[in-house]
C-alpha cells in the first residue's frame, strides 16, 4: 500500500517524500482512513511503530478544509504525559505543516518552564501539544479556550495514567464540547485504559498493532553489543578512542549520574570533540538546543543519564556507549533500544570496570543475550 492511495494530500506527500517515509507503517495504513472517516480510534501501538504520523497526517487534512479558526481557541488538542513527548509530537506536526497550503501553527506547552511566553505565543494557535497540568493553568489565565476543539489525541495514554493525571483530564473533558473526535493512543491495554475507552471513546475502532511492533527482547537481536574491559581511569581515553576511531558521527553516550555526564561531555570538547551534556539539571532551553542539533546531525556526541532512555526518538541512531552501567537490566535494555529502531541494525558498546564485571554478567543474564568482551588493556590508547 502506498501513502498515496489513502487519499494524502499532494502537499502531504510532497513531505512524506521529503522525508524518505517510503510506505505507510501498518498503524498508519489502519488509523488514517478510520481518522479521516471521523471515527473514534483507540490504537495500541508503541513509539516506534509510526503512530504519531497515524494521526498527525489526518488531522492535518481534516484541519485544512475547515473554513473557521478563532483566536486563543484551538482545534487540535494532543494530551501527552512529558515534555519530551510534547516537543516530539510538535515537530512532526511542524514538519509536515511546513508545505500546506493552508498555514496552521502548531505549539507544544509543558510545566518546569516560565509560564508567560507560552502565553504569548499563543496567538493564533490551531494545534496544541501539551501536558495536562500546564494546560489547566493556561486555560485558568484565559489564554486558551477548548470550546472550540474538534479533535482530541491522547498519547501514551498508558503513561499519563500511570502518572496520576486522572483528575486533570478529567477536568479538561468538561472544558470541550460533546461532539468531537477523540483519538487514544497507548502502548499497552491496561485496565485504566480501558476505562478510559469506555469512558471517553464513542463506538471506537480498535487496532492492535503488538505483533507488528518487535517487543525490546526481539530487538535486541537486531543489534550489535560489544563490551571492554577496561580500568576506570581508562575509561575517557577509551571513550575517546572509540569515537576516533570508528570515525563514529552520531553517539548516545550513558553516565550514571548528572556530574558524570557533565564531566564525561567536557573531557570530550578538551580532546577536540564536539559533545554536550544532556540532563535533568540542564535548563529546558539547554536540552531542547542539545536535542536538536543532534538529532539534525550537528552535534556529534550527547552525554546524558537514564532520563535520556526512554521516549527518545531518533532514528537511524547509530551508536549507545554505556560509559557506565544503569542500575537495572530493564534500563540497560532501553538505553541499547534507542540504536535498533525502525528495524535499523545499530551498535551498543559498554565499557566495563572489575567491578561492574558481575552487574553486567546479571543484565546479560536477564536479557538471555551474551555479549562479546574485548580486552582494551590490548589497545594502544596513547594520546587519546
Ligand atoms: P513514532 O512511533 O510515531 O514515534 O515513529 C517512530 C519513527 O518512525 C519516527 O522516527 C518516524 O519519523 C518514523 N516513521 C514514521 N512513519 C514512517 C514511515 N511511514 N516510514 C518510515 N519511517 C517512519
Amino acid at each position: 500500500m502506498s501513502f498515496k492511495s489513502l487519499n494524502i494530500t499532494s502537499a502531504l506527500l510532497h513531505t512524506l517524500k521529503k522525508l524518505n517515509f517510503e510506505k505507510p507503517t501498518p498503524i498508519q495504513e489502519k488509523a488514517i482512513p478510520e481518522i479521516m472517516n471521523g471515527q473514534d480510534v483507540l490504537g495500541i501501538a508503541k513509539t516506534g511503530s509510526g503512530k504519531t504520523a497515524s494521526y498527525v497526517l489526518p488531522i492535518l487534512m481534516q484541519q485544512q478544509n475547515k473554513r473557521y479558526y478563532e483566536n486563543r481557541h484551538v482545534d487540535v488538542l494532543v494530551l501527552v504525559p512529558t515534555r519530551e513527548l510534547a516537543l516530539q509530537v510538535e515537530e512532526v506536526f511542524k514538519t509536515f505543516t511546513q508545505d500546506l497550503p493552508v498555514p496552521l501553527k502548531t505549539m507544544a506547552v509543558f510545566g518546569g518552564v516560565s509560564i508567560n511566553p507560552q502565553m504569548m505565543r499563543m496567538r493564533d494557535v490551531n494545534i496544541l501539544v501539551a501536558t495536562p497540568g500546564r494546560l489547566i493553568d493556561l486555560i485558568e489565565s484565559n489564554a486558551v479556550h477548548l470550546s472550540n476543539i474538534d479533535t482530541l489525541v491522547i498519547d501514551e495514554a498508558d503513561k499519563l495514567l500511570n502518572m496520576g493525571f486522572q483528575k486533570q483530564m478529567k477536568q479538561l473533558l468538561q472544558l470541550m464540547p460533546r461532539k468531537r473526535q477523540n483519538l487514544l493512543f497507548s502502548a499497552t491495554l491496561s485496565e485504566e485504559v480501558v476505562k478510559v475507552k469506555e469512558l471517553l471513546l464513542n463506538n471506537p475502532v480498535v487496532l492492535k498493532m503488538e505483533a507488528d511492533a518487535p517487543k525490546p527482547e526481539e530487538q535486541i537481536d537486531l543489534i550489535n553489543q560489544s563490551a571492554y574491559h577496561v580500568t576506570d581511569e581508562k575509561k575517557g581515553p577509551l571513550l575517546r578512542y572509540l569515537i576516533k576511531s570508528g570515525d563514529l558521527k552520531q553517539v548516545l553516550v550513558f553516565t550514571s549520574s548528572t556530574y558524570k555526564a557533565d564531566n564525561v561531555a567536557d573531557k570530550l570538547r578538551k580532546n577536540g570533540i564536539d559533545a554536550a551534556a544532556m540532563h535533568s539539571k540542564k535548563s529546558q532551553g539547554a536540552r531542547k538546543k542539545a536535542l536538536s542539533k543532534f538529532k539534525e546531525g550537528t552535534l556529534r556526541v550527547l552525554v546524558g543519564t537514564d532520563l535520556l532512555s526512554r521516549g527518545l526518538d531518533i532514528e537511524f541512531l547509530p551508536h549507545v556507549i554505556n560509559y557506565e552501567l544503569p542500575r537495572s537490566p530493564k534500563d540497560y535494555i532501553h538505553r541499547i533500544g534507542r540504536t535498533g529502531r525502525a528495524n535499523n541494525p545499530g551498535e551498543a558498546i559498554s565499557l566495563i570496570t572489575p567491578d561492574e564485571q558481575h552487574h553486567f554478567n546479571v543484565i546479560q543474564k536477564k536479557m538471555k543475550k551474551q555479549v562479546t568482551m574485548i580486552e582494551s588493556a590490548d589497545i594502544n590508547l596513547h594520546g587519546f
